[in-house]
């Protein structure tokens, strides 16, 4: 069999997750990307145990790893800054195998971009028509143009609420955690080298914009319990980005003809979950997977449709669960906050694991 060639659209977590794992069983790939250059926005993201063995399965977990902090712990607080639930990195790695790491986005994208060689690259190309591959794989992200070719009554729908997201200057800090208040939350989490990543979400129409976000950010959450306000004032006001939060709901499929959609193109999710990245990780894999050995015509369209049966109810099903967390987090009505506080507080520990497994505890 001669060498299958993939083109891939996006330079995205997704995308180059992609290509490192489309490289490892023989493909020759290409990855569009219309930036000048292959870049992520200026905020950390959290990576869980089922994201790790993803990496792991793309050799890349000793990179990563290289450039995450382990986190101590991940879990909620109240509006006072009282533990609501907490879940230690030691009992995930007990339970499984891996625990969660945060860093900064530029770093985990180099680590993407490390394992490919430049040849597969193309900055600064915008893709408008499909290309010419024996595979095309859109990684293009929440406003996918090849979805909304192919499937163009699924549209992104708004999840009511915004998101600020920043990262400090160097800072001692142990641990990180999410407050939950009343129609709004704050995440902290401490990174490789110091700096802090932040963000702090708010239910607001659709497409509001500040002119100054910091102060925004400021006059939401400054006087939110410690290490908040140090945190806010180790940033600097440019360093704070602004995102609307979306989702998608379900496509009727994740193929069509030797198109494969993947990572936030294919199944968008709010971040409450903080999945969508890790979710787009175990899609390279599998993707990989599905066509390992496949050649042309009959058995590439099977391991098409292999992929989508293993993608689509998974991805979905967390795209809802986000959704539900989500709607629970960002609660606004007092006397409803309170009962959720209660309510979480009492779920044993045990129990939170037992019910974050079939997520993070999956094994691609
Ligand atoms: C506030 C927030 C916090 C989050 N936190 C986490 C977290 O902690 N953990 C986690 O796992 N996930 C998290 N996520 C989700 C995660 O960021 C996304 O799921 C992930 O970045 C999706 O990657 P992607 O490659 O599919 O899409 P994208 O990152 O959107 O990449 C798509 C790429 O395609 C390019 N592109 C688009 N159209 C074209 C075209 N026509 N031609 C060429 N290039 C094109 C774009 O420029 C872009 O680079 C968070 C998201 C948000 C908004």
């Amino acid at each position: 069999m001669g060498e299958r060639n993939a083109a891939i659209i996006g330079g995205g977590i997704g995308g180059l997750a992609a290509a490192v794992a489309l490289r490892r069983i023989g493909w020759r790939v290409t990855v569009y990307e219309r930036a000048p250059a292959f870049t992520e926005v200026g905020a950390g993201i959290s990576l869980w145990p089922n994201a790790l063995h993803a990496l792991d399965r793309l050799g890349l977990l000793g990179e990563v790893l290289s450039r995450a902090r382990r986190e101590l712990a991940g879990g909620a607080k109240d509006r006072r800054g009282r533990w609501l639930t907490r879940v230690t990195s030691d009992e995930l790695e007990r339970r499984f195998g891996h625990p969660v790491v945060v860093l900064h986005r530029s770093r985990l994208l180099e680590a993407l971009l490390d394992a490919l060689p430049a040849e597969a690259l193309r900055p600064g190309e915008e893709v408008d028509d499909v290309p010419r591959a024996d595979l095309v794989v859109a990684a293009d992200g929440l406003r996918s143009t090849v979805r909304a070719r192919l499937w163009p009554g699924v549209r992104p729908r708004y999840a009511g609420h915004t998101a600020w997201r920043m990262v400090t200057r160097p800072l001692e800090l142990a641990e990180g955690a999410v407050l939950w208040g009343r129609g709004e939350r704050f995440g902290y989490a401490p990174m490789q080298g110091g700096g802090v990543y932040c963000f702090g979400t708010a239910t607001v129409p659709e497409g509001g914009t500040s002119d100054d976000e910091h102060a925004e950010v400021l006059r939401r959450f400054g006087a939110w319990p410690d290490p908040i306000p140090a945190l806010l004032d180790a940033v600097a006001p440019e360093a704070v980005l602004r995102h609307d939060l979306y989702d998608l709901p379900p496509l009727p499929s994740f193929v069509n003809g030797s198109t494969v959609l993947l990572g936030d193109a294919a199944h968008a999710m709010t971040p409450s979950l903080g999945q969508g990245g890790c979710q787009a990780i175990e899609d390279a894999v599998v993707l990989a997977d599905c066509l390992a050995g496949a050649g042309a015509g009959d058995d590439l369209a099977a391991a098409l449709a292999r992929y989508d049966a293993r993608r689509r109810p998974r991805t979905q099903a967390i795209v809802t669960r986000s959704a539900r967390l989500n709607t629970i987090g960002q609660i606004g009505w007092p006397p409803a906050a309170v009962a959720r506080d209660v309510a979480v507080r009492l779920v044993p520990g045990e129990a939170v694991l037992r019910g974050m497994a079939s997520v993070i505890g999956f094994r691609v």
